[in-house]
């Protein structure tokens, strides 16, 4: 039987991957292998939407060193009460979206499964598929953990619809891809030594100056269409993508 994983966890993969973009993932899986199947049958593709399985699990490595802190990310994502998400289970805990027993909802609880996920964060999307296919951003926001490797290109789209292009031309090169307000954008440049920086908000939420075209300041290289297609090209151009 063919099966896929949910969008809704490849989509956080992605912006797991995209926010920490050295980050380990030696803890990262989804379908079931042999241990999976052991541990917890989200994993396994039960969940059918006409003849293939969806896998409603994944596992994320924590690796604060890097920019993927479990913990912050849970706690993120139980703040944001999305409706996608069943349970999380990370360092010996579980916490459900839907109330057991006498434990209500959204409470954290010890967890007693083989695997007490000390270096992973186990996230379960419900089976539903309006939920399991509901590609929406994860509202979790990058870390600001000194990065012990610098990177050399940072992209930053403030605007979504150009974040979606330039996160998938990105990420196939390798680099990073952050959605972030304007404060945000600051703090991370702050802490990079070079920067690519990619569309008109993002170019004045750093108080730059710069005209259309390419540009190469100090340490920023900006990329900034007269419109966002036009940034898009430039973009492509730059990643030799045509
Ligand atoms: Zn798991």
């Amino acid at each position: 039987m063919s099966w896929k994983v949910a969008i809704a966890l490849d989509t956080l993969l992605g912006q797991l991957n995209a926010m920490a973009p050295s980050r380990s993932k030696i803890s990262d899986g989804a379908i079931g292998d042999a241990e999976h199947a052991t541990r917890d049958s989200d994993h396994n593709p039960w969940v059918k939407d006409g003849d293939i399985g969806i896998v409603t699990a994944r596992d994320f490595t924590h690796d604060p060193e890097h920019g993927a802190d479990m913990y912050k990310v849970a706690a993120e994502l139980v703040a944001s009460r999305d409706s996608r998400i069943k349970y999380i289970i990370l360092g010996g805990r579980i916490c459900r979206s839907y109330a057991k027993g006498d434990l209500k909802a959204w409470t954290w609880a010890p967890y007693y499964g083989i695997n007490a996920h000390k270096h992973h964060l186990h996230l379960s999307v419900k089976p539903e598929k309006k939920y399991w296919d509901d590609e929406r951003l994860w509202k979790i926001k990058p870390q600001f953990s000194k990065p012990t490797k610098r990177y050399s290109m940072v992209f930053f789209a403030l605007n979504k619809d150009l974040l979606s292009v330039v996160s998938a031309l990105a990420i196939s090169n390798h680099q990073g891809v952050i959605c972030m307000n304007a404060t945000e954008v600051k703090n991370y440049a702050d802490s990079r030594e070079e920067v690519i920086v990619v569309g008109g908000p993002a170019v004045a939420a750093l108080g730059l100056t710069v005209g259309t075209g390419v540009t190469n300041l100090d340490k920023y290289k900006v990329l900034n269409g007269a419109t966002g297609k036009d940034t898009d090209k430039l973009l492509r151009d730059m990643l030799g993508l045509g």
